[in-house]
């Protein structure tokens, strides 16, 4: 496996190769981001994951401050994975000074859940991911559905840019209890470990329910249930349809619909969402 830290360099390795399949993460490895690499191993030539704590997506300076760095780990999970090459540039690499952050427009789909609750950060997530794009070239690039809206913004990111690149979801790999795997799990407590299950099972819950109720009562289902865990500080819950993120105040059937949930747990921010029907 190939370290590099230098953009030109990296450029310059892969500019001669013909299916290249890049990963981007932030660093702290752990399944969700690994299964993301497999899939890029099996159908790709090359595997480039990137790993870079992005500063221009952080709304919250301390969530930025205190997101978790364990690169000597993530390197022995990449090789283990199959990774080919890694990425690991400083900020001034991918920010040189004299380049302006663009700004762009997205429409609706950054406006709501996560654009709405954390302003900027869909716009410093797509600087990134165009200057990283720009850099790798890849043919493929492999994304979660863990950050179903995320993955929305980059597929308008490459139809806006009109790239050349086919963007590929991941499913959402979960611990046992449920817990999508996140990189801020590690710095929950233990006891907002415990709780943190609660996540998933009131969507689980939801999904079950989701033929007999209108969407209200649903939500409200879902608050009450979430008071099982009262470390969980519910941000946000709603439906949306998948294809446009729209919320939903009656449940169309005629078209993909999915719950997506925000909490604090302490000082910890997840999200998680669930397809509810197709
Ligand atoms: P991050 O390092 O959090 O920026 O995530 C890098 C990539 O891994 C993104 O495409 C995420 O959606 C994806 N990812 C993170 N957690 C999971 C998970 N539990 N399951 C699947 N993909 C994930």
């Amino acid at each position: 496996m190939r370290v590099f830290k230098d953009k030109l360099a990296l450029s310059a390795f892969l500019s001669d190769k013909s299916k290249v399949g890049f990963v981007p993460t932030m660093g702290a490895l752990h399944n969700g981001h690994v299964s993301l690499i497999k899939l890029s191993v099996n159908q790709c030539q090359v595997t480039v994951c990137s790993i870079f704590v992005n500063p221009a997506q952080f709304n919250d300076k301390n969530d930025l401050l205190n997101y978790p760095r364990t690169t000597e780990k993530d390197l022995t999970l990449l090789e283990e994975a199959g990774c080919d090459v890694v990425f690991i540039p400083e900020v001034e690499e991918i920010y040189p000074p004299n380049l302006s952050m663009q700004n762009y427009d997205f429409g609706a789909i950054e406006k709501v859940m996560e654009g709405e609750h954390r302003p900027g950060h869909f716009n410093g997530m797509a600087n990134v991911v165009q200057r990283l794009f720009d850099i790798v070239k890849p043919n493929l690039a492999f994304f979660g559905e863990k950050d179903f809206q995320q993955l929305c913004v980059v597929k308008q990111l490459v139809k806006l840019l009109d790239l050349p690149i086919t963007i590929v979801p991941g499913a959402i790999i979960r611990e046992d209890d449920g817990l999508a795997m996140s990189s801020r799990n590690m710095l929950l407590t233990s006891l907002e470990r415990t709780q943190a299950s609660g996540i998933y099972n009131t969507l689980l819950q939801i999904k079950n329910r989701s033929n007999t109720s209108n969407p209200q009562e649903l939500l409200d289902f879902a608050v009450e249930n979430l008071k099982k865990y009262p470390l969980i500080k519910p941000e946000y819950i709603q439906f949306a349809y998948a294809d446009n993120l729209e919320n939903l105040t009656v449940l169309d059937k005629s078209r993909s619909v999915m719950l997506f949930i925000a909490v604090k747990l302490g000082k910890v921010r997840l999200i998680d969402n669930m397809l509810i029907y197709e």
